[in-house]
């Protein structure tokens, strides 16, 4: 059963409930200030959608950080309802809370078309799945859409479980689409040469998704903190790079695998003595005992460009070092460098830091589609779905 999507149903005169990811970063000072809107400027296309198709009224959850089920005011949805108002020319009412008894008797009033509901996290049941809380929430709306791409792999309440009181009614938003496309695309039909570049700090994290992808692409470059480990299960000394026993037991592991022979590892290093101190060349793969490795070396870069030159397909997670420091970004850099020099090539960019590099280096519309899901689009490429997404084409049933 195919997916139904926010332009296949009439909306018309009806009470929209939609699920959102306004998870945005706000300022660590003054929490009113939100450092990264991105994710609220993918949302507007939906909304706008809705507002322009007759909607009666738009109810939009979302959550934001993690209040751990409890009142906090430092996550307070406010600095989302201002932006959203900016944005849309619009009123944007904020509730008390999800729970609220006003937000039925709102619904009736003709003033504002735009509820937000507060915080869903500052509920305990949101992150339970709570059946009884998706229903109250349910009780707002005559359709729901999903448009929460970051946070489909979670069965959370207002992502996963509201679905069963939306028989027939349950649409995805356009961002979904979007995200959902470009990651099929890397799923079922990737052009080769297909390169897959993972970066980052843990292999643990990734070692999913390294497991998956080593079967069906032409290289995996591994770069940044996540290489140490398999430097060291290759016999190599990393000094006081990051590295845990854990992890080389893990990398070990991959490098039995018989794709083994398709995995790309640094050859030469930007090194120092303490974290983040002066940038030093390492132009060999051992690392000397007293240093730490924070970023891929001159060769390395060449020696990835190369493997990148001419694929038709590249999936991107996680940076090559420590790119916050503009002395360790260097090989992070090329790397978005040379995906955005490719030619008529699918480039997919996934995970929090390699989309903010990929921002920083200003090349983000070069890119054939930069993910604002990290985790979520990682747990779709290891297994081609999501549990928010199934849960919205099937529906569930809580009997
Ligand atoms: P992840 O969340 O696993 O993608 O890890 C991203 C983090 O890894 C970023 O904050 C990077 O600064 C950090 N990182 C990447 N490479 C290194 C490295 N060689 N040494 C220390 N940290 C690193």
């Amino acid at each position: 059963m195919a997916l139904t999507y926010v332009d296949e149903i009439e909306v018309k005169d009806k009470n929209i409930l939609c699920r959102f990811d306004f998870n945005v970063p706000l300022d660590s000072k003054d929490r009113s200030k939100i450092t990264d809107t991105t994710r609220i400027d993918m949302a507007l296309e939906t909304i706008q959608y809705l507002l322009d198709n007759g909607a009666k009224k738009l109810i939009l959850m979302s959550h934001l950080g993690r209040p751990k089920g409890k009142v906090n005011p430092d996550y307070t949805l406010e600095p989302v309802a201002t932006y959203l108002a900016e944005k849309l020319n619009e009123d944007v009412i904020l509730t008390e809370s999800c729970l609220d008894r006003g937000i039925k008797t709102l619904l009736t009033l003709n003033e504002s078309r735009i509820i937000l509901l507060q915080n869903l996290r500052y509920h305990s049941e949101e992150e339970e799945g709570s059946a009884e809380f998706a229903k109250a929430l349910a009780a707002y709306g005559d359709i729901y859409v999903n448009d929460a791409f970051g946070t489909a792999h979670r069965k959370h309440a207002s992502t996963y479980t509201i679905n069963a009181y939306f028989k027939n009614k349950a649409v995805g938003g356009f961002l979904l689409k979007k995200e959902i496309q470009a990651l099929t695309k890397i799923v079922n039909s990737p052009k080769s040469p297909f390169v897959a570049i993972v970066g980052g700090a843990k292999v643990s994290d990734k070692i999913k998704i390294i497991e998956r992808l080593i079967v069906n692409v032409d290289h995996l470059i591994i770069g940044g903190a996540m290489a140490y480990p398999f430097l060291v299960a290759q016999g190599h000394d990393v000094g006081n790079s990051l590295c845990s026993a854990d992890d080389v037991k893990l990398a070990k592991k991959i490098l039995m695998s018989p794709s083994k022979s398709k995995i790309v590892l640094p050859v030469d290093h930007i090194v120092s003595t303490e974290f983040g101190g002066a940038p030093k060349l390492c132009a060999k793969v051992e690392v000397d005992g007293d240093c730490m490795a924070l970023d891929i070396g001159p060769k390395t870069i060449a020696l990835f460009e190369n493997k990148i030159s001419n694929a038709k397909t590249v999936l991107w997670n996680g940076p090559m070092g420590l790119f916050e420091n503009k002395d360790f970004a260097n090989g992070t850099m090329a790397i978005a460098t040379a995906l955005s020099q490719l030619d008529d090539a699918f480039t997919l960019v996934g995970g929090g830091d390699s989309v903010s590099a990929v921002k920083i280096s200003g090349l983000y519309d070069k890119m054939s589609h930069v993910s604002t899901g990290g985790g979520a689009s990682l747990e779709f490429i290891e297994e081609g779905t999501l549990p928010g997404v199934q849960a919205l084409r099937f529906g569930i049933d809580l009997n």
